[in-house]
């Protein structure tokens, strides 16, 4: 599955971003740090350290007085209404000053009051929304707004042809005619031909749908895109519609490439044009009809959904130019359900004299999924039974198991 890498830039950004509102309050902070250093004292004992002259250097503000004394120490006191104070120090002959009360700087007051809160909040607003809405879009995340939440798989690990898909000899062969034009496109578009936009594959749950759309892709060798319809419809309205874009967006910078919408119905039900209708399901529906429009026919984006049930479906959606083509995938045969269980039987050990024609006739009706787990279960049995390997005796039990529940 791809992984969007996160961009470090970012957290380089908030160090930075801490470091200097710290730098900020330490630069705003200090002179009242400072002032724990310096001991405060009676104006008498100012007057008296004055005429004994021990002190080094006055420096007073309309606040105080602050001095350094010749013990090194520095001291402060409140300013008293003292005319002669000035006489008084000038006589002692200790230099004294008051403080050049500087107006802050237009640009410095402005970047404290206006542009540092500003600054913060944005950096605050940003941080939230990222902890709430992001950490990427995986499923189950209900604030990856917008994002598709398709699973993506690369060509080099699908790993599913056509040959694992047993049965279904008749949607293999109408598949095949899409990976032979993802194959060799221009051979169709030499001739003028465009590809259908869309397949639907119409049968029951179990039959090996999603199998045969990845065996799609993995024989042609393509990305593949792996939705189910439900994902699309969300608690808010018009998640699902930005969903269906980021899709084909994402679709479309890997074309070619296979898309697989699974439960197609979930969106694209019919429109009953009631009172209180699914507005996020319409409105995500008519986004994908948009998208289907949007691009051409041979632009590589073939768009394969599973449906069971396809006379449910929006006229709309199957009309030409959208998923106007259909493959059925029934319930397998007899020769079917003998070719799944033998390819799934491939996966474990199992006795010589097993007889798979007759487990494919006692599993009349089952699909190659419950096939798949008849197979499993027969092997859970025999471990259970602390054999090595699987009889035909477990095959049986696990039919009854599988079918009759
Ligand atoms: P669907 O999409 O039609 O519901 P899936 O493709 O998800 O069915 O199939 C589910 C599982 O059933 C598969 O993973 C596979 O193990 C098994 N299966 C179904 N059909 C076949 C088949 N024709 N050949 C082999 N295995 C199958």
């Amino acid at each position: 599955m791809a992984k969007v890498p996160k961009p470090k830039s970012s957290l380089l950004f908030y160090y930075g971003l801490a470091l200097f509102i710290l730098a900020v309050f330490n630069w705003l902070g200090k002179p009242y740090l400072d002032e724990g250093k310096v001991k405060t004292v009676d104006y008498s004992a100012f007057l008296e350290m004055t005429e004994q002259k021990s002190i080094e250097r006055i420096e007073m503000d309309e606040n105080r007085i602050v001095f350094k004394g010749t013990d090194g120490h520095k001291y402060q006191t409140g300013p008293m209404t003292d005319p002669k104070l000035v006489e008084r120090l000038k006589d002692s002959g200790i230099p004294f000053t008051a403080e050049i009360r500087e107006t802050p700087s237009l640009i410095m007051s402005l970047i404290v009051n206006w542009v540092l809160p500003i600054l913060i909040f944005f950096a605050l607003g940003q941080f939230m929304s990222r902890r709430m809405f992001g950490g990427g879009s995986g499923p189950g995340n209900m604030f990856s707004f917008g994002k598709s939440n398709a699973k993506v798989f690369d060509p080099a690990s699908a790993t599913i042809r056509f040959k694992d898909v047993a049965g279904e000899d008749e949607a293999k062969e109408n598949l095949s005619e899409i990976v032979d034009y993802l194959h060799n496109p221009n051979k169709y578009t030499a001739i003028g031909a465009s590809m259908p936009k869309g397949v639907l594959l119409v049968g029951p749950p179990g039959t090996g749908k999603t199998m045969l759309a990845k065996a799609v892709a993995g024989e042609a060798g393509v990305p593949f895109f792996s939705i189910a319809g439900s994902e699309f419809v969300e608690m808010f309205v018009g998640m699902g519609a930005s969903k269906v874009r980021d899709l084909f967006k994402q679709a479309k910078e890997k074309a070619p490439c296979i898309v697989f919408i699974d439960e197609v119905d979930a969106i694209g039900q019919k429109r009953h044009g009631a009172v209180m209708g699914n507005d996020e399901r319409e409105q995500t529906l008519n986004q994908l009809l948009t998208e289907m429009d949007g691009f051409g026919g041979n632009s590589g984006v073939i768009i394969l959904a599973a449906t069971n049930r396809p006379d449910s479906l929006d006229p709309a959606l199957l009309r030409p130019g959208r998923f106007d083509r259909r493959v059925p995938v029934e319930l397998p045969d007899l020769e079917g359900r003998e070719e799944i269980l033998k390819v799934h039987a491939q996966k474990i050990k199992t006795t010589t004299d097993v007889d798979f024609h007759t487990i494919a006739r006692m599993a009349a009706g089952a699909s190659g999924a419950e096939l798949a787990n008849i197979i499993n279960e027969g092997a859970l049995r025999a471990v259970r039974s602390g054999r090595s390997e699987v009889c035909q005796a477990d095959l049986e039990e696990s039919v009854e198991v599988v079918i009759a529940g």
